[in-house]
Parts: structure tokens; C-alpha cells; sequence
């Protein structure tokens, strides 16, 4: 069924995986989508890796999870180090395998490089891959966007104007840049409309596991961690177990208050870990999500 589909009908609750580095870890993957199956997400995804094997890993958890579960499963794919032939065959092989949303992604420049420079004959923008699966393909579509403006964009309005293109071209939906700060998703939704996207936009919430990698990430994508939230962190300082506990309890407020608001979905990123997750589901007690 395609995304766009389901989140006609309800506010939806999505997990967000990633491919393991090396093949042996693909079972432990497939057993965390299976452990938070009880909680009956509208979907799950699993992201596209930056390169070599792990791109296949992303292919085979996709199809292994859509045949071993019931669960629509929404593979990623980004332009990166391959031309516009090689992500054809890749779409092709989803889509003989049964899968029926794509997230459309550019993806980061190689580490130690700051630009994305396409490889020839390659995608330039999210939007010329969208362009392309809108052409040759059925698929349903996601793309990424960024309420906190994209760290490579010149401006928020520049960001806003090729979110928009996105959609225009193809796109059902958005999910955004992971966000601690609720305030900046209100902000830019307020954009977003004025701008004229009308796809429904779902907020992106990574509950924290660690602090040195919550800091890491952040500083990588341009996402500010709000002070209090911080400074809470610095507080618990190594206590792995605290720093936990805080990141459902903030999950928890912030998936409340994203509710609240009226999204059309959350999308958590789960890191492959499912204690905290379930955490977070049984405390928002959603009807159908709560894992009773
Ligand atoms: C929900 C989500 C899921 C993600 N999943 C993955 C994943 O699976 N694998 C992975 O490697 N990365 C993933 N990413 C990270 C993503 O690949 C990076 O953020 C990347 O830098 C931008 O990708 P994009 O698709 O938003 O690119 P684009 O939409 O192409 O935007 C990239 C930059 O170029 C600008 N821009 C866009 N179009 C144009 C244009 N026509 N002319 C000039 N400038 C333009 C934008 O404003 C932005 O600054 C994900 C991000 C999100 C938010």
C-alpha cells in the first residue's frame, strides 16, 4: 500500500532503521522490526547507506522485513557515487521485490568533503531522483526536509523553495531532519504552508541513547540540542542508564506535544535499539500503538 494511502486514514507511527556494516548483522536488524511489530507501526524504513556493501544490506533488509512481517516497508535510496543507470537498476529491483515506497534522497558528500559533487552522469538534487522515479516508476515517495534549514542551504527560504520542488515534482510527503526543539517544526510548517506545500510533513524525533552521540549527530546535521536539555545531559554526564531514561521521558513530551499539535505522524528514528522505543509507545498509550 502506499504511504500516502495510509495517512489518509490516521495519524501514522513509523521506525526509522539502518543497514548494519557487515552482512552478519543483518539477523539482529530483522529481530529489532520484529520486536516493535507488536507496537504496529504504519510503516518502517530503512536508510540507504553512504556506500559499498551496506547499500545491499539496505535492499535485503527491506525485502526480507516486507516478506518475514506484514509491515509496508519503505526503503531509502540517495544520488550518491552512483549514476543515473545504477539507481535505475536499484529501483528496479525494488520494485520487482514487491516494494512499493521509496524515500528520495541526495545524501552527504563522502567524509572529508563539504560539497556533493555528483559522479557523471549522476543525480545533482533530490529532486532530479524524484523527477526520475515519478517518470519511470509507481513507487509511493518520500523526501527529506529540514525545519532547521539544511546545513549546505544558503536560506531558509532557498531550503523552503526546494522542499517545494520536491513535492511539486513528486513527493507524497515529507519527514524531517530529526528536531529536540518542537518550536522550530511549528515555525517551519508556518513556512511550508505559506510557501504552498500542502503534503503532509512528519516531524522526525531521535530518542537519545548517549550523549556523545546525540552531540555528534546534531553537530553533523545542524540541529540544536535546546539548553536545558543540554545542560540536563551535562548533568548526568556518563551514567549511560540516566541519560537513557531522560531520552524516553523527552521523547515522550515531545512526540506528546508534536500530537497535540495536530501532525499527520511522527517518524522515530530508532536507532536499531527497541527498548527505548517501546518505552515511549507504551507511555503515549496510542490506540493500536501501545503494544498490548
Ligand atoms: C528523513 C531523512 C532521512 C534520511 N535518510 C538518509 C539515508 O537513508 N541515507 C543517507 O545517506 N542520508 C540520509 N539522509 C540525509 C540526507 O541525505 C542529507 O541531509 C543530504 O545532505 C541532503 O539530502 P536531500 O535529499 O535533502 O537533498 P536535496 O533535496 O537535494 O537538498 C540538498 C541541498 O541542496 C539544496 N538544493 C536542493 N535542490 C536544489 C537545486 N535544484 N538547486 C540548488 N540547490 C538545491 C537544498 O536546499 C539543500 O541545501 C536523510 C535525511 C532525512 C531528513
Amino acid at each position: 500500500m502506499k504511504i500516502k494511502d495510509i495517512l489518509k486514514t490516521r495519524r501514522t507511527i513509523s521506525f526509522e532503521f539502518f543497514p548494519p556494516r557487515a552482512a552478519e548483522g543483518i539477523p539482529e536488524v530483522l529481530q529489532v522490526i520484529q520486536q516493535l511489530k507488536k507496537f504496529n507501526p504504519d510503516f518502517v524504513s530503512v536508510t540507504y547507506g553512504a556506500g559499498g556493501a551496506t547499500r545491499r544490506f539496505t535492499e535485503e533488509i527491506t525485502v526480507r522485513a516486507k516478506r518475514t512481517t506484514d509491515l509496508e516497508v519503505m526503503a531509502h535510496l540517495t544520488c550518491v557515487g552512483q549514476t543515473k543507470d545504477e539507481v535505475h537498476e536499484v529501483l528496479s529491483r525494488l520494485e520487482q521485490a514487491g516494494i512499493g515506497n521509496v524515500m528520495a534522497l541526495r545524501g552527504d558528500p563522502p567524509r572529508g568533503q563539504t560539497d556533493f559533487v555528483p559522479v557523471a552522469g549522476g543525480f545533482s538534487h533530490a529532486s532530479e531522483l524524484i523527477q526520475h522515479i515519478r517518470t519511470h516508476f509507481q513507487f509511493g515517495m518520500a523526501a527529506a526536509c529540514y525545519p532547521e534549514g539544511h546545513p549546505q542551504s544558503p536560506s531558509l527560504e532557498s531550503d523552503i523553495k526546494y522542499a517545494k520542488l520536491k513535492v511539486d515534482l513528486g513527493a507524497d510527503f515529507l519527514i524531517t531532519q530529526l528536531l529536540y526543539d518542537n518550536e522550530f517544526f511549528f515555525r517551519f510548517m508556518e513556512r511550508a504552508r505559506k510557501a504552498g506545500i500542502q503534503a503532509p510533513i512528519i516531524p522526525g524525533v531521535l530518542p537519545i541513547l548517549n550523549t556523545a552521540q546525540v552531540r555528534r549527530f546534531t553537530a553533523l546535521c545542524g540541529v540544536k540540542i535546546p539548553p536545558a536539555l543540554d545542560q540536563q545531559l551535562d548533568k548526568l554526564g556518563e551514567d549511560e542508564h540516566a541519560v537513557r531514561e531522560l531520552g524516553v521521558e523527552y521523547a515522550t513530551r515531545q512526540a506528546q506535544e508534536l500530537l497535540a499539535w495536530g501532525v499527520p505522524g511522527i517518524h522515530f528514528y530508532v536507532l536499531n535499539r527497541s527498548y527505548s522505543m517501546s518505552r515511549i509507545l507504551q507511555n503515549l498509550g496510542l490506540p493500536g500503538h501501545s503494544g498490548q
